[in-house]
């Protein structure tokens, strides 16, 4: 079968000759053929010459995802089936297989830097959860089951309920359940150096876990000793749980879905079941996190350690203005509430805000609260969310743990 082409506009293909995957519509001189939604196109210049092959998306602003750089081999479900099995290769730990690894919560595929675009793939104790979230990663769908049945998924379960498909004029029904293999369990445990997390893979956030804040998580568990700890934005515990292990004299998590709280509450039980965390005083509190903050400012309460882990603000480079307000407005009230020597670990989660940015409001926040910290550390997305040097874009979870000087 004849692939179709996608001919470029003179001098637009430097992007792809510095193997970025994304081919934006005004870029696109004409198609040849007629290319399927999700299908495989070849992607050449004005000139005829030939530069890769890549997924046809064409409701998207992304119209082509690459899949490969190499014109000489056109991706089939050979090649999607090695990508996937080299993207759970570099999991391996040990010559331990990621798949076969009880407990363990660990990203398999990672979309355009496994060089997937769109696919994402966690793992939790052995059950695949999967997000399908362009038209390209939805084409390989079969592909992409088996390969992972093959690695030994106990089962895959769908959670493609992604917004991004709507710009990738996908179905947003049928989104939700079993793909092939075992029914997961209710609740999936899985085990993060000492702490045993429940993970509901049906009605959690994103695939059920956030485990790209696996490293951060231990970084500033190691400086919880001791400290009354505000956990903002604490999902099912995450931060909390690792700074009640890590010596917390306190911990409050804060909020605003009460069936996170539910289970961040069965969490902190399966910790001290197991012997950790305990002489910490754990709370936990639903409510807003900007109002909440205002009222411990108003009542003058004071933290050893505040963790601030909002969700993304800013979906577009168009909303970040408005989003960095949020950012300044959270860490302004989080800086005001910690002790001399507090610590404040706090995060951005927005793609469209880059570190360099991120850092400015936190200065400034800094500047306008009138105390000065001084960088402990910064954190990234977790090893198993690669950024490929390519794919800039990739890099989207930062965070800077500060200490207060004063
Ligand atoms: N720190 C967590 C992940 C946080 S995800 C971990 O490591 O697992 C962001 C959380 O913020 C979600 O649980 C969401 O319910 C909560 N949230 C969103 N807006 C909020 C608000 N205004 N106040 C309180 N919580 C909020």
């Amino acid at each position: 079968m004849d692939i179709a082409k996608v001919v470029l506009k003179r001098g637009r293909e430097r992007s792809v000759e510095h193997r970025h995957p994304w081919i934006f519509s005004g870029a696109v001189a004409r198609t040849e053929g007629s290319p399927a939604v999700g299908g495989t196109v070849e992607v050449c210049t004005d000139a005829g010459r030939a530069l890769g092959f890549g997924s046809w998306s064409p409701a998207s602003q992304i119209c082509v995802r690459m899949l490969s750089f190499d014109a000489a081999r056109a991706p089939d479900e050979a090649f999607i089936g090695e990508r996937i099995a080299s993207s759970l290769a570099r999991r391996a730990e040990g010559g331990r297989a990621a798949l076969s690894e009880a407990n363990r919560g660990v990203r398999l595929v990672h979309g355009e830097s496994d060089g997937l675009p769109g696919l994402v793939v966690d793992a939790y104790d052995g059950w695949c959860v999967t997000q399908f979230a362009s038209a390209g990663a939805e084409r390989w769908r079969q592909t992409t089951v088996a390969a992972l049945m093959a690695a030994g998924a106990k089962g895959v379960f769908d959670r493609s309920d992604v917004d991004v498909r709507k710009r990738e004029g996908l179905p947003m029904e049928g989104t939700v359940g079993l793909l092939a293999g075992v029914e997961p369990p209710e609740l999936i445990e899985i085990h993060e150096g000492a702490i045993r997390y429940l993970v509901d893979v049906r009605n959690g956030h994103k695939t059920g876990f956030y485990l790209d804040q696996r490293e951060a998580r231990a970084r500033v568990a190691a400086l919880a000793e001791g400290r009354e700890t505000l956990n903002c934005f604490s999902y099912t515990g995450g931060f909390g749980l690792a700074c009640a292990a890590g010596g917390a004299r306190s911990v409050e998590n804060l909020d605003l879905s009460r069936p996170a709280l539910d289970l961040a509450a069965r969490n902190f039980d399966l910790l001290r079941a197991g012997g950790a965390g305990a002489g910490c005083a754990v709370a936990f509190t639903c409510a807003d996190v900007f109002r909440q903050l205002r009222l411990y400012r108003d009542q003058g309460r004071k933290f050893g350690l505040i963790v601030l882990d909002p969700p993304k603000f800013a979906e577009t480079k168009g909303q970040l203005m408005r989003a960095a307000r949020g950012y300044k407005d959270i860490n302004l009230l989080g800086m005001k509430l910690l002790r001399p020597g507090g610590i404040l670990a706090t995060f951005s989660c927005s793609g469209a805000m880059g570190s360099d940015f991120f850092e400015t409001v936190c200065r400034e926040a800094a500047c306008d609260a009138r105390r000065d910290f001084q960088i402990v550390g910064r954190t990234h997305q977790a090893s198993d969310h690669p950024v490929s040097i390519a794919f800039p874009e990739g890099a989207y979870l930062k965070g800077l743990i500060l200490r207060a000087v004063d």
